[in-house]
């Protein structure tokens, strides 16, 4: 059988939210099988526990927010994307403000901190939502256009093309596919980090967003160029963060997904209109598990590697 997955142990991490600018404790602990990922808010006068789903977004400007009535958690994607990218099934997150922290920007500090903690395999089968007719979103037209979609596929694999018009970005590869059978995730999406521009910065902070922002946690671009000394991690950074975006906006569905993704210029809510029109559509996916895990597709049979 091929099972859930949580953590060995409980691990813990500090640091600051990347609009609030908040100090920020978080702790992730073993979960029993088919609790699925859950954030509590222990800072509240009566913890409030926001169980992920595709439903649970509800805010999709600048970051993916989950709530359950007021209590909120804002740019949870990275977090997720780790937790997709290791096939972490059952987890609680506790968190002690209203934004996980940004830690290095990227997904690997999650990466580092869960694989520390330890993998468990847990006596329950590992349910995948597998995507048996496509569904897509779009929006805009001309060269405003944008588009997500799903499509079957026995595996996981995402592809990803950006089209930002800036010198910086175009002599980089702005067209990524990413498949999760060659387990290269912690190596080649990870540690893709977010990025933003130094005006954009500028205009977020007057509104009181990007407060934590900076060169140690994000890449950051002037009118020409990159401004962080150490240059990009991989040459291809910006749309590997994009992949690594979608991998964690996608597993807010709760289950790991069988299928392909391809993205045009999308983003956080695109991500997440993607999920309500699959989960609209009944006939579209199924819930299955292996009963033989030398059945299922790579990738998942076998534990992400260490570093
Ligand atoms: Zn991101």
């Amino acid at each position: 059988m091929l099972a859930q997955r949580t953590l060995k142990s409980l691990t813990k991490a500090v640091g600051v939210g990347l609009h609030s600018g908040q100090r920020v404790e978080l702790t992730l602990r073993p979960a029993a099988p088919d609790t699925g990922i859950v954030f509590r808010r222990v800072d509240l006068p009566q913890p409030v526990d926001i169980v992920i789903s595709a439903q649970a977004v509800t805010d999709t400007r600048l970051a993916s927010t989950i709530s359950s009535g007021s209590a909120k958690v804002h740019t949870v994607e990275h977090l997720m994307s780790a937790c997709a990218g290791l096939g972490i099934d059952n987890l609680y997150v506790d968190i002690t403000a209203e934004e996980v922290p940004i830690l290095d920007g990227s997904a690997s500090s999650f990466v580092f901190l869960l694989q520390s903690a330890g993998i468990a395999l847990q006596v329950a089968p590992k349910r995948f939502i597998r995507v048996i007719k496509p569904v897509e979103v779009r929006e805009g037209e001309g060269a405003n256009t944008k588009w997500a979609r799903l499509s079957p596929y026995e595996g996981y694999k995402l592809s990803f093309e950006i089209d930002f018009d800036h010198p910086a970005v175009d002599s980089t590869g702005q067209r990524v596919e990413f498949d999760m059978g060659s387990g290269a995730y912690t190596r080649d999406i990870a540690r893709a980090r977010t990025f933003g521009f130094t005006k954009d910065v500028e205009m977020m902070r007057a509104n009181g967003l990007a407060l934590g922002g900076g060169l140690d946690n994000a890449i950051v671009m002037d009118d020409y160029k990159v401004l962080n000394s150490d240059g990009l991690r991989y040459n291809d950074e910006f749309v590997k963060h994009k992949i690594l975006d979608a991998m964690g906006d996608l597993y807010l569905i709760g289950k790991p997904l069988l299928a392909a993704y391809g993205a045009f210029r999308s983003g956080h809510a695109m991500n997440n209109k993607l999920l309500r029109e699959l989960l609209a559509h009944k006939d579209a996916y199924e819930v299955v598990t292996f009963e033989d895990e030398k059945k299922a597709p790579q990738g998942f049979a076998t534990l992400a590697r260490a570093w």
